[in-house]
């Protein structure tokens, strides 16, 4: 057995993979989950994937008493990777201080519980959304960060922020921020995925839901942009691949030959698809039309995103290797055979 990790948000889609991940190259894991947007199953669904049942604690680190709590029990762990966090758009604009509170606090506790029982390694989950409308493709981490148009996205510019000045300030604690992309696919057993709330926000979801027929049509929020054929333009990026990054960030950091107080780190796959080419690679892997119609821009969003994956590439040593076919496959076949289950 290797190291002990401390992995919040270890039940919810990216934590989930990322947890059999770590557990298959023989890591110790403690998963620390809330379960306010995932589910208790995810745990046995772990078990049976990977042979391993994770230890877990059901805490919400808005309360430091309870994260110091679970940090001490815990203090052999080595590092933290910060998954949990809220991460709709929409219901961001809805409650903003829903999320300053959560996503913040949450941040705030972790450093402080980690500081206090000597846990001096960090990933966390940032997001592409920090880079705003970016002026340059594909897009260098040295691009500066803009205002976000939803509060989701300002807690994880405002995050990166806490983490540089807390970063600057002592030097025990190293921090790896990685900005994802645009996170679709399940793992390959077919049994953990993608489970949103309600009508889904993004795109993948919502084409899966459409085909299978539990939303009517999917709405294609402009046709009008400066790209190939007037759709935006994501870097979609394979779930596993991503966990496969939060492995990579995780050697790096406990590799003390390598340690910096502050990284920060592209993920995605350095190739941009526009929404009309996901609806085609979807019916193609799914073999009927999808029920589509184009609708008014939903505001906020920008016509192109594509990351640079260079330094991920030549620091990290990590670069994606599962194509579109490979998540848009595995999306499918999530939707349709398991994820009723979990209702
Ligand atoms: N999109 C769409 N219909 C939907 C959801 C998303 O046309 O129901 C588009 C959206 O305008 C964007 C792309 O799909 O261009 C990806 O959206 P998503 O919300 O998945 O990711 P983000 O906008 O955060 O990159």
């Amino acid at each position: 057995m290797k190291d002990k990790v401390i992995v919040t948000g270890g039940c919810g889609y990216i934590g989930s993979h990322t947890v059999i991940t770590l557990i298959h190259h023989n890591y110790e894991v403690v998963i620390i989950d809330d379960f306010s947007n995932s589910s208790p199953q995810i745990l046995d669904r772990i078990e049976r994937i990977s042979g391993v049942r994770p230890h877990f604690e059901q805490v919400d680190l808005k309360s430091f008493e309870a994260t110091q709590a679970v940090f001490k029990t815990h203090k052999d762990a080595k590092a933290v990777i910060h998954f949990a966090a809220h991460k709709a758009v929409a219901e961001s604009i809805q409650n903003p201080l829903m999320y300053y509170q959560n996503n913040l606090f949450s941040l705030l506790n972790v450093l402080k519980a980690q500081q206090e029982n000597s846990i001096n390694h960090l990933i966390f989950s940032s997001s592409a959304t920090v880079y705003g409308n970016p002026s340059k493709m594909p897009i260098t981490e040295d691009a500066p960060t803009q205002r976000s148009s939803s509060p989701y996205g300002n807690t994880k510019k405002i995050a990166e922020e806490i983490l540089e000045d807390f970063t600057n300030s002592q030097s025990e604690i190293s921090v790896i921020s990685l900005r994802y992309f645009n996170p679709i696919g399940a793992h390959a057993s077919g049994q953990i995925g993608e489970f949103p709330s309600g009508i889904p926000n993004n795109l993948m979801p919502y084409i899966t839901q459409t085909a299978a027929g539990i939303r009517e049509k999917l709405m294609v929020f402009g046709n009008d942009y400066p790209t190939k054929d007037g759709t935006p333009i994501r870097d979609y990026i394979h779930v596993v691949d991503l966990a496969e990054a939060h492995l990579k960030a995780l050697e790096r950091l406990l590799d003390t030959s390598t340690t910096s107080p502050l990284e920060i780190f592209n993920v995605g796959t350095g190739n941009g698809f526009s929404v009309l080419e996901m609806i085609k690679a979807f019916e193609a892997v799914s073999g009927s039309p999808l029920n589509y119609e184009i609708t008014d821009r939903r505001p906020g969003d920008v016509p192109e995103m594509f990351a640079s994956t260079t330094l991920a590439k030549n620091v990290l040593k990590w670069e994606a290797s599962r194509n579109l076919k490979d998540m848009i496959q595995s999306s499918w076949t999530w939707e349709q055979n398991l994820r009723s289950e979990l209702k």
